[in-house]
Formats: C-alpha cells, sequence, structure tokens
C-alpha cells in the first residue's frame, strides 16, 4: 500500500515520539507497581529491588530499540509493536492477581494504529495473543485469578480493540483518498486555467504576447508611470517589403521569418521589456526602467542582427526590419505613445527601411551596410 498518511505515520517523528512515550512508561510503572505493593502492605524494603530489576530489562530492550532507530536508521513497527507487548507481558507478569491487569495489552494493539496499515494492526493482535496465551500457560498466579468468564471477556476485549483499530485504519485511508483524489483534480483544474490563460495570451506562431495582452499590458503601465513618473519606451517593428518575401519564396517561408525575428527579439531584450507581436508583420517592445537611450541601444542590436541573419530559405538573403521609437511623455497617454511611434517608423520606412527612428524623426540612426533581400527584390 502507498499511502501519503502511511509515509506520514512511519517519519521519524512518529517513531521518536513512541519511544518517548515508552521510556516514560518504564517510569511510570515503577512509581505505580511501588504504590501498589505499598498499598498491599508489602514491605518497602522487598519492593523496590524487583521493581528496578523489571525497569532494567524494558530500558535495555527499548534502549536496544533506540539504538537501532538513532544509528542504525532502523524503525520498524513490528519492533516497536513487540516492544509495547513486551511492555505489557512484564506488567501482567508483575501483577497476576489483579484480574483486570491483562486488559493493558489494548495499548500496543491501539499503538499499531499510528502506522495507518492493516498489517501491523494484525501482527499487533496475533502477538497479543500468543504473549497472553503464553503467560497464561507459565504463569500459575495468572491461571488462578483469571476465571473463565474473564478470559472470555479479555479476549472479546482485544478482538472488539482490533477491530476497532482496523476501522480507524480504514476510514483514515478512505478520507485520504478523496482528499487525494480531490487534491488532484483541483492540480488538474488549475493546470488547464494556466494553459488555458497561456493560450489566450501568447501568440502561437512567435510565441511573444498577443495584441490584446500588449495592449492590457501597456495600460496598466502607463497608469503606472503617470503615477510614479517612471520612465518607459514604446518601440514599433515592422519587417521590411514582408509581401514580398510571401508572394517570393510562399507564406511558410514568411512564417519561418516571422519566427525567427520573434527569437532575436526575445534574446535580445532584458527581463523588464515585454515583447509582443501586434499583428502580421509588425511587432511591440515595451520599455521599462530604461533610458530612451539603451531603449534605442537594444532595438538597433536587434535591427542589425537580423540584418546580418541569413536565411537559407531566402536564398541565404537577410530580411530587414524598421523601427519607430518613443519615449513616453507625462500626460500624453496611450494614443499619443502610438502616434509618436508610428511616426517614426513610417519616416523610417520613408527614408528607406532597415533603420531605427526615435522621437519622430527628432533623432535618426540609418544604417545600409548592405542590401537585404527585400530590397533585392524589391529593385
Ligand atoms: P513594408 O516594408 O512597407 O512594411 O511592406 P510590407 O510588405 O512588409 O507590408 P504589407 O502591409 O504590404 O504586407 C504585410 C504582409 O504580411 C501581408 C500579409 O500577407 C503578411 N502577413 C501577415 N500575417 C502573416 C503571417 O502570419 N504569416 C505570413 N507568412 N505572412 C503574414
Ligand atoms: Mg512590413
Ligand atoms: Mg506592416
Amino acid at each position: 500500500m502507498n499511502h501519503i498518511l502511511q509515509e506520514l505515520a512511519n517519519t521519524r517523528q512518529t517513531y521518536r515520539k513512541m519511544l518517548s512515550l515508552y521510556w516514560i512508561t518504564i517510569i511510570l510503572t515503577v512509581i505505580l507497581e511501588g504504590l501498589i505493593r505499598l498499598h498491599q502492605g508489602l514491605e518497602p524494603s522487598s519492593i523496590w529491588l524487583p521493581l528496578i530489576a523489571h525497569a532494567a530489562v524494558l530500558a535495555t530492550v527499548t534502549g536496544v530499540v533506540e539504538w537501532l532507530s538513532r544509528y542504525r536508521s532502523i524503525q520498524r513497527d513490528w519492533l516497536l509493536i513487540t516492544t509495547g507487548i513486551l511492555f505489557a507481558s512484564s506488567i501482567v507478569w508483575m501483577n497476576p492477581t489483579i484480574g483486570i491487569v491483562p486488559a493493558i495489552y489494548i495499548f500496543p494493539i491501539l499503538t499499531s494504529v499510528l502506522s495507518f496499515n492493516k498489517k501491523p494492526i494484525i501482527f499487533s493482535f496475533a502477538t497479543v495473543l500468543l504473549a497472553f496465551a503464553a503467560l497464561y500457560g507459565i504463569s500459575e498466579p495468572l491461571r488462578m485469578t483469571m476465571q473463565p468468564v474473564h478470559t472470555i471477556g479479555i479476549l472479546f476485549l482485544f478482538t472488539g480493540t482490533t477491530v476497532i483499530a482496523l476501522a480507524i485504519t480504514s476510514s483514515g485511508i478512505e478520507l485520504l483518498d478523496n482528499l487525494k483524489s480531490e487534491t488532484e483534480a483541483k492540480q488538474e483544474l488549475l493546470v488547464k486555467n494556466i494553459i488555458m490563460d497561456t493560450v489566450s495570451k501568447i501568440d502561437a506562431l512567435t510565441e511573444l504576447y498577443n495584441h490584446k495582452t500588449f495592449h492590457e499590458y501597456l495600460e496598466k503601465l502607463i497608469e503606472q508611470s503617470e503615477r510614479n513618473s517612471l520612465p518607459l519606451q514604446l518601440a514599433i517593428l515592422d519587417i521590411d517589403s514582408f509581401k514580398r518575401i510571401n508572394d517570393t519564396y510562399g507564406h511558410w517561408v514568411g512564417d519561418i521569418v516571422l519566427m525567427r525575428v520573434a527569437a532575436i527579439m526575445k534574446e535580445s531584450v532584458t527581463p523588464n521589456d515585454f515583447v509582443a507581436r501586434y499583428g502580421g508583420e509588425e511587432f511591440a517592445i515595451i520599455f521599462t526602467e530604461k533610458t530612451l537611450e539603451e531603449a534605442h541601444a537594444i532595438v538597433e542590436n536587434i535591427r542589425q542582427k537580423l540584418y546580418i541573419t541569413f536565411h537559407p530559405e531566402l536564398e541565404n538573403k537577410a530580411a530587414t526590419i524598421s523601427i519607430g521609437l518613443q519615449d513616453y511623455v507625462k500626460g500624453e497617454g496611450k494614443e499619443g505613445l502610438f502616434k509618436g511611434a508610428d511616426a517614426s517608423l513610417y519616416i523610417a520606412k520613408r527614408s528607406g527601411k532597415n533603420r531605427t527612428v526615435m522621437q519622430a524623426g527628432l533623432e535618426e540612426s540609418n544604417h545600409s551596410e548592405h542590401q537585404s533581400a527585400a530590397a533585392v527584390i524589391s529593385s
């Protein structure tokens, strides 16, 4: 059986607690037995020696179990149960004339419930029966004390306790199984929700954030930027003459280029930046915690990386991209930011493509060291 409850029950703590309980039982046994004997009017000098000898035997057995547990990492249910039965047997042996004493055997049976496993309970019951039968066989005073009706009563008590112990274990296991399947169902739902959430937020082809998520995120960031005067930049990136790439090499090649561009963008930004596929062959990047110059350096890096990436599907030519970059100005809102980035992109396209323009043409960086595939196609 492989129940979590069992695993929990078999942890060192439970074993440790049981061993501590045994040590306490030894001390209590000496005290109680002493008091009983004093009450029976026995000579104090004749009381303590047998009691100490009794305690020494129990302490030796418990010591061995303790040593095995501590230094050999041997922790077995049957060791604890047998020790418990030995305790009970020794107490019965010491007090054979007290008719109720054999009832003490119910404790090792109850103890075995802690394993949350039916086998140790049955083992405990069988060993108790054996121990009781053995004591009954060898102890004359016990036989004299136990009338047949007492013996039947005691056996009934052992059986009843075992049945209850088994029932507790069954319902414990059942309860845990229910809990487990409920937890699994919840986990499954959670995973489904996460997957659905991801599917609704991510663009399937490029695995970048989609248009809708981009707008939601940008709105939040603008709000934050307004409140705390945090820097914010928006870049719009548009692949140059993409239609011609599609028309010349096929739509599937266009898709490959889109994926490569997305990968270059992802690897070039920092974890604080947000890259989205805005639509078609247009992308957007939101930069946070950066100066305009830092954002510019990143988009320029993207543009240059793409410019030197030669695609086997495009007859080993490169695709290029044009970029418009705009710094957020407090109070201008989302539309203002977009207008600025769009105006820059428009200028980048109009002035020859494969370039980054920022702040609507206030500054411009122009790189056209070699002809791009798109440029070759359009020429
Ligand atoms: P410009 O340099 O001015 O940006 O020209 P362009 O050809 O890139 O721009 P245009 O808007 O004329 O064409 C964009 C093309 O992108 C048209 C459309 O078929 C293509 N496109 C849009 N989405 C996808 C896609 O998911 N996969 C592929 N392969 N093509 C796409
Ligand atoms: Mg384009
Ligand atoms: Mg376009």
